[in-house]
This record gives structure tokens, sequence and C-alpha cells, in this order.
């Protein structure tokens, strides 16, 4: 059975991520530095290459795919809660090469930015706590 809880969207940063960043930390630097532990982000651009992770189910671990070369930024789309205590950005990415091949996954550090713009919702309520999940063996929200 699903767990869930209400949260309401109580304001929004829109902007964009420096030339050169590395997508995944500039975007949770952004939440950090505007106190945001709770809420989704979704954002589109550019790489110059990325590194994205896909989790073996059987073996419980990642393995993480390097493409180096400039893609388009499709989709990205994510949620923000709380992991050891710092605000940690989930986000899933659909890239696409020059002939417009669509790929991607679980982005990861590595991913460099050529340009990218990005929304945050940011949600009240309480904070969703991320903690070892047995059957999957990944960080989890620990929902009661
Ligand atoms: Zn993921």
């Amino acid at each position: 059975m699903a767990i869930y809880r209400d949260v309401q969207c109580t304001r929004r940063v829109m902007g964009k991520c420096a030339h050169e960043s590395d997508l995944l930390a500039e975007l949770t630097r952004v939440c950090k530095d505007n106190g945001v532990s709770l809420g989704r982000v979704e954002a589109i651009g550019a790489v110059r290459k990325a590194r994205v992770g896909y989790y073996h189910q059987d073996r419980k671990e990642y393995e993480f795919l390097h493409f180096d070369g400039a893609m388009e930024i499709l989709a990205l789309i994510g949620n923000v809660s709380i992991k050891d205590g710092e605000p940690m950005v989930h986000a899933h990415v659909t890239l696409s090469d020059s002939a417009g091949r669509a790929f991607g996954g679980h982005l990861a550090s590595g991913t460099i930015v050529f340009s990218c713009e990005f929304v945050i919702e940011v949600f009240d309520g309480p904070e969703f706590l991320r903690a070892p999940d047995e059957p999957t063996g990944l960080p989890l929200w620990n929902l009661k």
C-alpha cells in the first residue's frame, strides 16, 4: 500500500546553472542556499558530458555510464528531500545526441553543464527523510 502525505507548494526558485558547473552539485547548492528541504525540480538545457547511474536490482548496486560529448537535456525531473541531515536532489535525466537519440538515467555527479534552466518548487510540510530500505538496497523515504 502506498504511503503518502499532503504537501503544499509555497514558492518557486527559477534560474540557470553556471556554465561548466557540475549539474547535480549546482542544483543541490541552490536548494541548500534557499533552505529547500522538500520539493521538486525540473530543468532543460544542454550538457558537455554526462554521468548517469543504472541500478542493477539483482546486485543492488549502481553502474555508472559516461557519455562524452555535447547533448541536450530533454528533461530533468526530480525531487528534494533529506538524506544524512542535508537536502538531497534525486533526479533522472533524459538526454539526446546530435541524431536525436535519447538515453539517460539517474543523474550523478560528473555531469557538466553547458547551459541549464531550472525551476524548483518548494513544498511545505514535514521533511521526507531518506533511510536504508532493505528490499531495494536504496536510501528511500522513511514515511510512517
Ligand atoms: Zn534515481
